[in-house]
């Protein structure tokens, strides 16, 4: 049975009365390039040791490799004739073998509630966005693991783009560097001041299907003597890869944060194929055992509300009934439309209604304001323009003949 609905005014979601939507949308100019063919290797996204054989074969000592792991990640120095304390001749060897890049930021555009996206170019052409999220005391930055993606979960419209290929763990570290490069903020603050201060793997992309290259990323980050974001301030987020569930919590130990969305199997199912290799009691199952959680580390379910789909009172207590024994809270999240999508975003009211019945079983399920939905920056909205805009791009350039030189796509499989 649905829950009554209120009777009244609508409420709306900031941003969007009137059908206001403002946009500031600029271009930036790309702090560095490096070309394509460029053999030089990057430092970016190389592990401690790895970094420590570089330097190896260059013929210097190990500490060498804490120097420049210093200039690099906590400094954010990108030129090596700046990084005084390695040597002059050192300093010559490295320019000439290495570069510390990032991606190309191509695009940034910044919402009206402060969000900022960031379109970023990888040295092979594929781009992934990256979203700065501002909240009253922190700011947490939402990284894409993927270009594209293999899982289709229907409500998401990043899912409808194939996966074109994993990032490295360069382009993952990349993405955190560039947005510290918008903030300025280097060398990497050492108390509660940051602007930039957590890290979610909830951009595009099934970070459990990259693994090797997420967890060598976070790694990066976690260290206290470069980038310096504790494992407290970094979130996880799948789809539900059950096998990579229990090794993320004992190798990262970072929060975790399950794409649930339903509360049974058959809507899961519906919504999220992936559910049919997992099904909720396995999944269920993996979070119960998810290492270190307690009441103070708990996971977070992320429930998009879907109009008459997962939204009854029914559901809500199937959700309480789904999680029993897991310490957690859920987190709702309005459906942000796209073009072509079959959903509806249920009324404010009756998603304060459900939060409301989760709270009264004793879960917290704050309501997640949509934020920078004018800029495409929401939850489910990732890449979409940008991939759209290129599609357009690159059909004006055929059409004049002009070869498009970052194309990834067979240019007959535009619509
Ligand atoms: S929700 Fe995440 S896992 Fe599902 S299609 Fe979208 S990006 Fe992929």
């Amino acid at each position: 049975m649905r829950y009554a609905m209120k009777t009244g005014p609508e409420k709306t979601f900031p941003g969007e009365a009137n059908g206001h939507i403002s946009r500031d949308m600029r271009d930036i100019k790309p702090h560095r390039v490096i070309p394509r063919n460029d053999p030089r290797v990057n430092i970016v996204g190389l592990s401690r040791e790895e970094l420590t054989d570089l330097l190896a074969s260059l013929g210097e000592k190990p500490f060498r490799a804490k120097q420049l792991w210093h200039w690099v990640y906590h400094r954010g120095e990108t030129d090596f004739s700046k990084m005084t304390s390695l040597g002059g001749a050192l300093r010559a060897k490295l320019a000439e073998s290495c570069v510390v890049d990032r991606p190309e930021v191509t695009r940034e555009q910044r919402s009206t509630d402060g969000t900022r996206k960031w379109l970023l170019r990888f040295p092979d052409g594929n781009e992934a966005e990256t979203v700065y999220i501002p909240e009253d005391d922190r700011g947490a930055l939402c990284v894409s693991s993927q270009v594209g993606c293999t899982l289709t979960c229907k409500f998401c419209h990043t899912g409808t783009q194939l996966l074109v290929r994993n990032l490295t763990s360069a382009e993952i570290v990349g993405q955190f560097m560039a947005a510290r490069d918008a903030y300025g903020e280097w060398p990497s603050p050492m108390d509660e001041t940051r602007i930039l201060s957590n890290v979610v793997m909830m951009g595009m992309g099934e970070p459990f299907y990259n693994y090797d290259n997420v967890a060598k990323a976070l790694k990066i980050i976690m260290d206290g003597e470069g980038l310096a974001l504790s494992k407290r301030r970094i979130t996880l987020s799948t789809s539900g890869v059950v096998p990579m569930i229990r090794r993320c919590g004992e190798e990262l130990g970072v929060k975790l944060a399950i794409s649930l969305h339903a509360a049974t199997d058959e809507v899961r199912n519906e919504i999220m194929p992936i559910n049919k290799k997992y099904p909720l009691a396995e999944l269920m199952d993996a979070c119960r055992t998810y290492p270190g959680l307690n009441n103070a580390r708990r996971i977070t379910f992320e429930y998009v509300m879907l109009k008459g789909l997962n939204d009854s009172e029914a559901d809500a207590r199937a959700l309480i009934k789904l999680v029993e024994g897991i310490p957690c809270k859920f987190n709702l999240i309005p459906f942000n439309p796209w073009p072509g999508s079959d959903y509806e975003c249920p009324p404010v009211s009756h998603i304060e209604r459900f939060s409301m019945l989760l709270n009264d079983g004793g879960y917290s399920a704050p309501i997640r304001m949509p934020r920078g939905r004018d800029i495409l920056a929401a939850c489910g909205q990732l890449r979409s323009e940008s991939e759209r805009e290129r599609k357009s791009l690159m059909k004006a350039r055929l059409a004049q003949g002009i070869p498009d030189e970052h194309a990834t796509t067979d240019p007959s499989d535009f619509p």
